[in-house]
């Protein structure tokens, strides 16, 4: 099935000059890079898209680091692409996360681990939502 996932490098792969390379990764999966920006969350509109973790211990710092700096966020579109963008990305903790994987390779520890990928169909066209109006979306 053709699905869309949404991927974000996050603060810190952007400010090691990552996101490229992680862009680059990407594209060469295979899968189509149908809409791409960079932009700064407030720590508001983190709290927002991480609303699903609040009750965590790890909800604010979080945040916190999700608004500390520009992000790129963009649309993933493809055969099974949630599955093959978090296949891609690897385990949320770095350390535990396959050679060659992009959280392995750019991430630094669990909460500072490069990329963020939805986990549902559902949560991806929220997710998708948050970010893009359909028409920012250039498919087909
Ligand atoms: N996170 C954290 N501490 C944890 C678990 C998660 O700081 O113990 C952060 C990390 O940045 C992660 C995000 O919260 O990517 C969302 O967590 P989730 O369990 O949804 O992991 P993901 O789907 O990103 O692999
Ligand atoms: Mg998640």
């Amino acid at each position: 099935m053709i699905e869309r996932t949404l991927c974000i490098v996050k603060p810190d792969a952007v400010e090691k000059h990552t996101a490229g390379a992680i862009l680059a990764k990407i594209e060469s999966s295979g899968l189509r890079l149908i809409a791409c920006k960079m932009l700064r969350l407030s720590i508001d509109d983190a709290g927002r898209f991480y609303s699903v973790h609040r009750e965590r211990p790890f909800y604010g710092e979080l945040t916190q680091f999700m608004s500390s700096g520009p992000i790129v966020v963009g649309v993933l579109e493809g055969e099974g692409a949630i599955g093959r963008w978090r296949e891609l990305m690897g385990a949320t903790d770095p350390a535990k996360a396959p050679a060659g994987s992009i959280r392995r390779e750019f991430g630094t520890n669990v909460e500072r681990n490069a990329t963020h990928g939805s986990d549902a169909p559902e949560t991806a066209r929220w997710e998708i939502g948050f970010f893009f109006a359909e028409r920012e979306l250039c498919s087909d």
